[in-house]
């Protein structure tokens, strides 16, 4: 099976491993500081903290901007559900911005609709957007920006799918537009830690409480402490934090990995553009790209013109499994998991999201892909939609 995304270990992240396995620190020791400056050095943001999840870092990415109950945060429904329910993690309500039909990602113009609609009917306006790189295409950020300006609410970017790549001329992750922006680094993501996410931010407010959810709310910082220090011993909690902390192993693992981001992503590049060229001509929709931006290429989702072939998309799927490619579907839309129709979200209610849903499919796409595995993956497609067998 060809699968529609992988890891790549070589020896050197093993040796980085094992290296601390036998070092002092398997936790809080150096690796994660020199994990978060390497994030730094790539995505040019002032404070970067490891976390060991994205979903960790969407959490108190939405805490340190004050997320709580009575606050209604905003997502697209394309992404993986973390996205959405980090809101519902600090008790605050979720809702939905349809997507833009070709880029995928959430509609900046549908976003000022449903805020000028929210304004002109005293409904709730977000307190936090949260835009995600679908694929690794960044967001139309500028204009997102624009309208937090205006409307008044932060912004995170889910960038789990696009670091190393880059918006207008800026790296993603350098907050240009947004309050903070988390990574993943799951291995199927561009870079991993096996599990592991981080967050930055420009903001030292923010960095602040960022530090402080992600270990308990403990701080040794005399200015961050109510009371004297009664010695060498002393730290004080001064919020309710988590264990959110990222391990040594999976630190070393990260700083070996980032040293090829560059690698990772203008291979993954030159990978998606041959599939562009490979799939001229098929009935099917490949990647749009907007200009003036470097996508991570984290996933290639291709769209079956179904009216152009025989089959269904759950055939055309199908067939492709059996054949031992290891395809996708990136992502069921949010609002329709059992869990959120549990709160009142319903089928109609997003239909470019739900239109994507019927002929989305993510086609194999890693950086260690072969030519020769990705003409077997074209081979059979052709095959499949021109019905050659
Ligand atoms: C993978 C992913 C997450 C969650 O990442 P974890 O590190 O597995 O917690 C969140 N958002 C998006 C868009 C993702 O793809």
């Amino acid at each position: 099976m060809i699968p529609y995304g992988k890891q790549e270990i070589i020896q050197q992240d093993i040796d980085a491993v094992v290296d601390v396995l036998q070092s002092d620190f398997l936790t809080q020791g150096p690796q994660v500081p020199l994990f978060e400056k390497s994030i730094k050095d790539a995505v040019n943001a002032d404070y970067v903290f490891a976390v060991n999840s994205a979903t960790s870092a969407l959490h108190i990415a939405c805490l340190a901007l004050g997320v709580g109950k009575g606050d209604v945060v905003w997502t697209t429904p394309i992404t993986f559900v973390a996205s959405a329910n980090c809101a519902l993690y600090c008790g605050a309500d979720i809702d939905f911005v349809d997507i833009d039909s070709k880029t995928y990602n959430l509609s900046p113009e549908l976003l000022e609709q449903k805020l000028i609609h929210a304004k002109q009917n005293s409904l709730p306006l977000p307190k936090v957007v949260i835009p995600v790189h679908l694929c690794g295409q960044p967001c139309e950020m500028e204009q997102i920006h624009r309208l937090s300006k205006e409307y008044g609410f932060s912004i995170i970017e889910d960038a789990s799918h696009a670091i190393g790549g880059k918006y207008q001329s800026n790296p993603i992750g350098n907050c240009e537009y947004s309050d903070i922006t988390v990574f993943s680094f799951h291995p199927v993501k561009i870079v991993t830690t096996a599990e592991g996410g981080a967050a930055t931010t420009n903001s030292p407010e923010i960095a602040s409480k960022l530090e402080l959810l992600r270990s308990h709310g403990i701080t040794r910082d005399v200015t961050l402490m109510k009371n004297e220090s009664h010695g060498g011993w002393y730290y004080e909690q001064v919020d309710l934090g988590f264990n959110y902390r990222m391990t040594e192993m999976q630190a070393a693992l990260g700083v070996s990995q980032m040293s090829r981001l560059h690698d990772f992503v203008a291979q993954r590049n030159n990978l998606a553009t041959r599939y562009d060229e490979l799939l001229k001509g098929f009935p099917l929709i490949t990647p749009f790209q907007i200009t003036d931006s470097y996508s991570g290429r984290h996933l290639y989702v291709i769209r079956l013109e179904l009216s152009a072939i025989s089959l269904s998309h759950k055939e055309v799927f199908d067939l492709l499994r059996e054949k031992g490619i290891g395809v996708n579907l990136h992502y069921i839309p949010v609002h329709l998991q059992p869990y959120y129709k549990g709160l009142g979200f319903k089928e109609g209610q997003l239909p470019v999201a739900e239109n994507y849903y019927k002929n989305a499919i993510s086609i194999p796409l890693f950086h260690a892909m072969s030519e020769d595995q990705q003409n077997e993956v074209v081979k059979i497609l052709t095959n499949i939609l021109f019905e050659k067998e």
